[in-house]
């Protein structure tokens, strides 16, 4: 298989289909291959395979790490064009205990589809993780990936203030933040990139796609027209779009109140310009909504991006140890609420996550 690049050239944009790699290869037929579910037996599903992680790595170890995806785009993405020059990004990836293969083929699907020039390093911060494999091993299989650079935190900080060390060392003009188990999707990256280079305060967030935690299937998460929300206990949820606000286009980027909070690209300087995210934030929980208010105080705004797709490994439980215990996750989220947000903005972000436009 080739990295094939069809071309569709505007004035100044272009649309580059490009590093399909292993994409356009029907020939590829092996377990897990096009995001097919793996035919599981009844010795896959011990819990022995989730033990560590929350998802099979049993599985996980017998697929490609450079496994072909379904294009599962609207078709329309395959006619948008985008700036030919695009910023450049630093791909951050914070792990703690991650799977092997998982982590590996976050790296491979990152490489393997994104335009090499928009890729600045790729850089993978250990929080504290006690895993062999993750040591020497990590380093040795890395070096043959220059662009790949491992930190590795002096004691267990949590998703948040290892994300901080990783930006705090990037280079690229944008930041990209994913998780330790994840696969890009085709032509996830200018999408993103786009955006920002149109307006730098624009934080955005690909459609993330379900990878199944049994079987690694990759499918889309039920209901594409959503967007970010919260409700009264601080819990996430997307809810519909409202009809008003949908757009005909359903490859046009919308906005959207709260985002994810996992997966994002952001311009450096304007993250730090935003204060980066506070650091008595514990483990995760919480991030999504300071980072969401912060943009939107500022000036900024937040997307959803159809045309990119990212997909994620929902876990079937937390495999960690969560120090504090699991309700430090909880005060997480309320932390900014006593110390950055009045009662009166408060409101105003839950009735604007609700029901409002976005008229900011
Ligand atoms: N993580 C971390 N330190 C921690 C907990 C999590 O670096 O103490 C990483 C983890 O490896 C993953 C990301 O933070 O890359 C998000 O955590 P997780 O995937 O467990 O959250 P979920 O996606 O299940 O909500
Ligand atoms: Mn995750």
């Amino acid at each position: 298989c080739r990295k094939d690049c069809i071309m569709t050239a505007g004035v100044g944009r272009s649309a580059c289909e490009h590093w399909r790699l292993l994409l356009s290869c029907a020939a590829s037929t092996g377990n897990g291959e096009q995001g097919k579910p793996f035919p599981l037996t009844e010795s896959d599903r011990v819990d022995q395979a989730y033990r560590e992680n929350g998802f099979n790595i049993y599985v996980s170890d017998r697929i490609s790490l450079n496994r072909s995806l379904p294009d599962i785009r609207h078709e329309n993405c395959k006619q948008r064009l985008y700036a030919e020059k695009l910023p450049n990004t630093s791909i951050i990836i914070p792990f703690h205990n991650e799977g092997w293969s998982s982590l590996l083929r976050t790296v491979h699907s990152v490489l393997n589809r994104s335009p090499p020039q928009l890729i600045a390093e790729v850089i993978l911060v250990d929080d504290f993780s006690d895993k062999e494999h993750l040591k020497v091993a990590l380093e040795e299989y890395m070096k043959r990936m220059p662009k790949v650079r491992i930190l590795r935190t002096k004691k267990r900080e949590g998703l948040i203030r290892t994300r901080l060390l990783g930006a705090a060392a990037a280079k690229g003009e944008v930041i990209t933040f994913l998780d330790s188990h994840c696969e890009a999707n085709v032509n996830w990256l200018p999408p993103l990139l786009d955006r920002i280079s149109q307006n730098r305060k624009t934080i955005v967030c690909p459609m993330i796609d379900v990878i199944d935690h049994d079987n690694f299937g990759y499918d889309t998460q039920a209901g594409d027209a959503m967007r970010g929300a919260f409700d009264w206990e601080m819990y996430y949820k997307r809810i519909p779009i409202p009809a008003e606000l949908q757009k005909n286009d359903p490859s046009e980027p919308f906005e959207s109140p709260v985002m994810a909070g996992g997966l994002f690209a952001v311009d450096r300087k304007w993250f730090w310009e935003l204060g980066g995210y506070d650091t008595g934030l514990e483990i995760w929980g919480g991030e999504q909504y300071e980072i969401s208010f912060k943009v939107w105080m500022c000036g900024g705004r937040m997307e959803d991006i159809p045309c990119s797709r990212v997909g994620h490994i929902y876990r079937k439980y937390v495999p960690y140890k969560v120090p504090g215990g699991i309700n430090t996750l909880r005060h997480s989220a309320f932390r900014f609420f006593f110390t950055s947000v009045s009662p009166k903005e408060f409101f105003f972000f839950f009735f604007f996550s609700h029901t409002a436009k976005p008229v900011l």
